[in-house]
Parts: structure tokens; C-alpha cells; sequence
């Protein structure tokens, strides 16, 4: 129930402040309006979806059935080139499977979950009201001494992508906000993933580059708290859908693909159906 209220505030968020979609991108090409010029460097998250999954095939609830995917939803477009037309299940709790016009997609949905996290923060810092949500109750955490500095050097940034943190003396630190697209996660882990990433980390200079930086981790180390999901149709439909209202729906924050297609041409040839 969370997880729909997230994906509901997460859609919403990229409506809100919806650009026109770029129809020059193309799958697998960084398009040139944005520059998250050198790829960040990827971080330590990539226990989401391994180990315990085994081999599991989900088929989404209802699916197959024409009535659980109301055609007026699709075709979900992500770029101009891509029509998702029917969404199959998902794979070992990390990949969504999903019919195109074409063939079919594979998305890496934790790549995809960043991607559009990472740009419904980026656009909190053009906003004068990022989309925030108050925590019940105030929590304090503390810091190690040397951390404390690099962790007051980026609590602006902090408080206008959505948080509300201050210095509270010492190595003492106040939450009392956090972005609402990160409600359902633990605000004083992601601090502190935060600062211990940012330790030691090259500074951007550029305000932009910092804005960047900082969404980037922020969007990456949700991930590491939530590890992997399973999915419900509803709530692939959702990420699909934002996947497909960002501006660069291909590449996640760091640079790594969020899908890969697949031609039905390209899987006619491989099983001889022709030459
Ligand atoms: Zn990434």
C-alpha cells in the first residue's frame, strides 16, 4: 500500500513539471540535452535483486487476461521509438518483461526506479517548495567526528532536494523531513550512506555537478536500504510510465543502461525462421 501511495506521489511529482518528452532519443544513446557529463561513479548497491530470488518467474497477478490491462493504458511510449503494449511479468524479482510494437523490452528496474527517482529530485532543487513530507517524530543521529564537516558542506543541497536536516552541535544531526518519494525508507540510513559515499569523494565544483551528485546518490542509495522487489502489474505499469515521462528514460543517473530491446526480427532469425 506504501509502495502504490509512493508510485502515486512519484507520478504525480513528474507530472507536476512535465517538459515535453525528448522524441529524439533513442535507446541506448545518451541524448544531448543532458550532461551527467562524467558518469558517476556506480556505488556499492548491487546486492538489490541477487541472492535469495533463486530462479523465480513471476507472472504478474492477472495478467494474460485482457481485462486486468485495460488497452487504454497502452501503449506506454518510453522515448518515440518504444510502444510497450502489453506487460508480461518480471524476472527473478530485477527485470520487467514487457511486449513492444517491435518484439520486447527487458527493464532493469532498479536502473529505471533510479532514473526516475533521480529526476524527481533534480527537479526539487528548481523548486521553491520541493515535495516533502514531515517525519511523526524528529529523529537524531550522529556522525563520526570526521564526517561531520563533508555532512554540513552538503545539508543545503540535502534541504532543498526534499530533506529537512540541520547540524545540532557537536556530531549531532536533526531529520525532520524527508523528499516524499523517499517516504518509505529510513531517512538516517540514507544520511548516512550519504556522507560515508561522500567521504573522501571528489567535490563537483559546479553547482549543477553538485546538484547532480547529490540526487545521483541519494536516488542510488534508496536502493541499497530496499533491495530487491517484487512487483505487482500495477506497480510495473507505474514505474513504466514514469520511466517514460523523463527526459533521459535510457541510462540510469549513472550511466548504465535501464532497458534493452529487442527486435522480434532479430529472434525470428535466431530461431531460422529466416535468413
Ligand atoms: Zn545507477
Amino acid at each position: 500500500m506504501i509502495k502504490s501511495l509512493v508510485e502515486k506521489t512519484v507520478s504525480q511529482a513528474l507530472n507536476q513539471n512535465q517538459d515535453p518528452l525528448p522524441r529524439s532519443g533513442v535507446a541506448g544513446e545518451m541524448p544531448l540535452g543532458e550532461s551527467p557529463s562524467q558518469p558517476i561513479s556506480h556505488t556499492s548497491d548491487l546486492s538489490f535483486g541477487n541472492s535469495e530470488s533463486g530462479a523465480s518467474f513471476k507472472v504478474a497477478e492477472g495478467s494474460n487476461d485482457e481485462d486486468s490491462q485495460p488497452s487504454a493504458v497502452f501503449p506506454i511510449f518510453i522515448g518515440k521509438e518504444i510502444q510497450i503494449t502489453k506487460i508480461l511479468g518480471q524476472i527473478h524479482r530485477t527485470y520487467i518483461v514487457a511486449e513492444t510494437e517491435e518484439g520486447f523490452v527487458l527493464v532493469d528496474q532498479h536502473a529505471a526506479h533510479e532514473r526516475v527517482m533521480f529526476e524527481i529530485l533534480m527537479k526539487n532543487f528548481q523548486s521553491q517548495t520541493p515535495a516533502r513530507q514531515k517525519l511523526l517524530i524528529e529523529e537524531t543521529f550522529y556522525l563520526h567526528p570526521r564526517q561531520v564537516e563533508t555532512m554540513r558542506k552538503y545539508l543545503e543541497f540535502l534541504n532543498q532536494i526534499g530533506f529537512e536536516t540541520e547540524w545540532f552541535g557537536e556530531r549531532s544531526f536533526v531529520v525532520r523531513g524527508v523528499p516524499s518519494i523517499l517516504a518509505d525508507v529510513n531517512p538516517v540510513t540514507i544520511l548516512k550512506s550519504f556522507v560515508e559515499e561522500k567521504e573522501g569523494g571528489k567535490v563537483r565544483t559546479s553547482l549543477k555537478g553538485a546538484e547532480e551528485d547529490v540526487a545521483a546518490i541519494v536516488a542510488c542509495k534508496r536502493h541499497s536500504v530496499k533491495a530487491s522487489d517484487p512487483l505487482n502489474l500495477e506497480e510495473m505499469r507505474g514505474l513504466l510510465k514514469s520511466l517514460g515521462q523523463c527526459q533521459n528514460p535510457f541510462h540510469c543517473p549513472h550511466g548504465r543502461p535501464t532497458l534493452i530491446r529487442h527486435a522480434t526480427g532479430d529472434i525470428e532469425k535466431q530461431f531460422g525462421r529466416r535468413g
